[in-house]
């Protein structure tokens, strides 16, 4: 028997624009059940490498696959994978309920999903208001209601935690363990290691367009001494 594939898979990335490898050799798996953060300063690759996965940038060499997949061979691919890449993009005029069950509508899924997502986002409150209105944390909530009316077993999000005040930043590391803990699995980025705490159970570290550590949470803090985190890169310079 072989093992199901992961959840994501990068393969080999690289990818130049211009005279920037934004990505030079990119490579790790995401599983399923668990948070991985994708965490690396800015300009490392990491948004870079999302829209790979989702199709929206081509490679120069290597693959991206969804469940063995690659994104463009999806038959539903929001039913495979639901992505939150910017502060969604809304339309200011409509109400929040409304915009999504315009969303739900160009996936042939009605109302009830539409409630449910609601229902787990905690704008129930809030969801007849204009979209227009709302706060970053609530613009957040709804992309992320969004990107799971297909139900996905795969979610992404790129830097969800910007521009957030801390109750924001809880409610969502709070929704990321859930939807790890329903075994789908999350890929989450910061260029903040801290916002990643108390959320990630794993982490792939990146930087200049490669990985540089990939780990368990766990035996992250299990190898620290003295209060001191290291992180084993090798022998980069
Ligand atoms: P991160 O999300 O980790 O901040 P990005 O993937 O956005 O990193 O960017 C990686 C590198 O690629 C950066 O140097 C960035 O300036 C460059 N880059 C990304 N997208 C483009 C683009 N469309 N055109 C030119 N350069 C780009
Ligand atoms: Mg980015």
């Amino acid at each position: 028997t072989t093992d199901p594939p992961p959840a994501i898979a990068v393969q080999a990335l690289r990818k130049r624009f211009g005279a920037t490898a934004a990505l030079d050799g990119m490579s790790f798996d995401v599983a399923a059940g668990k948070v991985t953060g994708f965490v690396g300063p800015n300009g490392a690759g990491k948004s870079t490498t999302m829209r790979v996965i989702l199709g929206l940038d081509t490679p120069d060499e290597g693959r991206a696959l969804i469940g063995g997949v690659p994104y463009s061979k999806l038959r539903r691919p929001l039913g495979h994978i639901g992505a939150l890449l910017d502060a969604a993009a809304l339309q200011p005029g409509r109400s929040a309920r409304n915009h999504l069950l315009w969303l739900a509508h160009s996936q042939g899924l009605g109302a009830k999903r539409v409630d449910e997502v609601v229902a787990a986002s905690g704008l129930a409150s809030a969801i007849k208001r204009k979209a227009g209105g709302y706060s970053l944390g609530m613009r957040q909530r709804l992309g992320i209601a969004a990107a799971m009316l297909g139900d996905p077993p795969v979610v992404m999000l790129d830097e969800p935690f910007n521009g957030l005040d801390p109750e924001g930043i809880f409610w969502i590391r709070g929704y990321l363990k859930a939807l790890a803990a329903e075994g789908r699995a999350v890929l989450v980025s910061s260029h903040l290691m801290s916002e990643l705490e108390g959320c990630a159970d794993h982490l792939v570290v990146v930087g200049r367009g490669r990985v540089i550590a990939d780990t368990g949470v766990a035996e992250l803090i299990a190898r620290s001494s003295g209060g001191r985190v290291v992180l084993r890169t090798g022998a980069r310079a």
